[in-house]
């Protein structure tokens, strides 16, 4: 345990990984009808999403590490109706009706995701409080009035805009004027979802093998480190942000970082202060991504997105802890929550996304390559992963499911920039996010020009 002063070198690793269960299976089989590549929310969705449409098919389910050592086990725990392409840029891509159909697919699969969580008893410390996303300059207040008009044209009335003394009802967040509110979004505790899924995807006959790292995916087979092939009718690719390590898939995404920390639980004292009763899910609204959410367990764990990209999408556990950027998460949370500073800092990590050319998730089916792929959540696939495996189960077994028909559907996105391009391009854009916030942090007013430039290039 150590104070939030201390160096960040020592600092032990994701709070939530004191609940990973290990999964162990010696499976020796050399041919199936399905081989999930990918053992994260992903993976196991599309598992059990195929053996609940037919027990009888035999689904494999392959983990380079372990089921939930990606993104799924490391996530803010925001099971939320975000996704990362807004509707207005939807509507330009796919037209009004199937933007409107995409936003309501995700708001609806966050009550599914509920409704299973309930039905199979999985005890993962879900709480649906819906959303809040604060601002806390005059900026932040117009960009969310904007998104409040932009949910409303889309019939989409449930998002409002809080007063400021509503918000502070919610939280008590430091200089809050008003915030926008999605009840689309619960809390939860990621690793224990995970091992919720392992237990029904194995109960349901999925072999989970980890340890298995695929170094080759053709059509029809995969093959696996130190050679062993497994013949497959089809293969699913569900890598997200480490899919650059798979050659033939090098540029298909570009890996990012989230990093997070987490306070000790905290004292009813601090509690009183910051209220914060119904664990809704909390942001403010600057450019820079932040994310928090109250645990089961009282404490508060807060999350943003890293800047910086590693050259040629390296992938490293080093990359998961860095001092810079988590000492600005801190920084961030002491100045929404005063009363924290205090509080010692128990746990920091990070993990990598994956973004797609733009920032568009997909599930696309290859039927000459046998190949199915899913993801490019750019840091929003709690909710989606599961509808991105339902969707990819209705496709291997040509359902008639209208979810096949979703605008997300065999949307296939470009390719990043070969390097040196792709790194030079990646890092000058990383930074605008920052400097628009200290823009507006000093005019109190949007830093337009400046947002205009990063949507336009990103
Ligand atoms: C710090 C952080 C905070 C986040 N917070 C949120 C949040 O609050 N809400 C939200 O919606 N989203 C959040 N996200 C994003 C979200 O967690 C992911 O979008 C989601 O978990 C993706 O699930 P996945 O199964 O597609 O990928 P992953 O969970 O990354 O799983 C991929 C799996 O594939 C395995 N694998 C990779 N390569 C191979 C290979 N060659 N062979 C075999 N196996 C392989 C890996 O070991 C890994 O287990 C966050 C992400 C991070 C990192």
């Amino acid at each position: 345990m150590m104070t939030s002063e201390r160096s960040t070198d020592d600092w032990p690793s994701s709070l939530w990984a004191l609940e990973r269960q290990r999964f162990d299976d010696d499976d020796q089989r050399f041919s199936t009808e399905v081989v999930v590549v990918g053992g994260g929310y992903s993976g196991l969705w599309t598992s059990i999403h195929l053996k609940l449409a037919d027990p009888a098919r035999s689904v494999m389910v392959l983990d380079a590490n372990e089921p939930g050592f990606g993104a799924s086990g490391r996530n803010g725990g925001w099971c939320s109706a975000l996704f990362p392409v807004d509707l207005d840029h939807l509507a330009q891509l796919h037209g009004v009706d199937q933007a409107r159909r995409m936003q309501a697919a995700m708001n609806n699969t966050v009550a599914d995701i509920g409704e299973f969580i309930t039905r199979h008893r999985i005890d993962c410390d879900w709480a649906l409080g819906g959303t809040l996303t604060v601002a806390t300059n005059p900026a932040h207040e117009n960009r969310l009035h904007d998104q409040v008009a932009m949910f409303h044209r889309y019939g989409f009335e449930e998002v409002a805009y809080l007063s400021a003394a509503k918000t502070t009802d919610l939280v008590n967040i430091h200089h809050s004027r008003g915030g926008l509110f999605s009840p689309h979004c619960a809390a939860l505790h990621p690793i224990k979802l995970v091992n919720g899924l392992v237990q029904i995807a194995t109960s349901l006959g999925v072999k989970i093998v980890s340890n298995a790292r695929v170094t080759t995916i053709e059509p029809g087979s995969i093959t696996l480190v130190g050679g062993r092939r497994v013949a497959a009718d089809w293969v699913v690719r569900a890598t997200e942000g480490f899919t650059p390590q798979l050659k033939q898939d090098h540029r298909a995404v570009l890996p990012l970082w989230s990093y997070m920390v987490a306070t000790e639980p905290l004292s009813e004292d601090v509690w009183s202060e910051i209220r914060w009763e119904s664990r809704v899910t909390v942001a403010d609204g600057r450019n820079m991504v932040t994310y928090a959410q109250r645990t089961a367990d009282n404490r508060i764990a807060f999350g943003g997105r890293g800047i910086g990209y590693p050259f040629g999408s390296r992938i490293s556990s080093n990359l998961d802890v860095s001092p810079r950027v988590h000492r600005q998460i801190i920084n961030t949370m002491h100045e929404m929550f005063p009363a924290t500073r205090p509080a010692r800092i128990t746990h920091c990590w990070g993990g990598a996304l994956a973004v797609p050319r733009d920032w568009h998730p997909s599930v696309t089916i290859d039927h000459q390559r046998q190949l199915v792929t899913l993801g490019g959540y750019s840091g929003d696939g709690v909710a989606a992963s599961h509808l991105a495996g339902r969707s990819a189960a209705a496709l291997i077994t040509s359902s008639d499911d209208d979810i096949t028909s979703l605008p997300w559907v065999n949307h296939h996105s470009p390719k990043w920039e070969p390097e040196p391009f792709r790194w030079l391009g990646v890092n000058a854009l990383s930074r605008l996010p920052e400097l628009a916030d200290r823009i507006e942090r000093r005019t109190q007013k949007p830093a337009r020009r400046i947002n205009a430039i990063f949507d336009r290039l990103a």
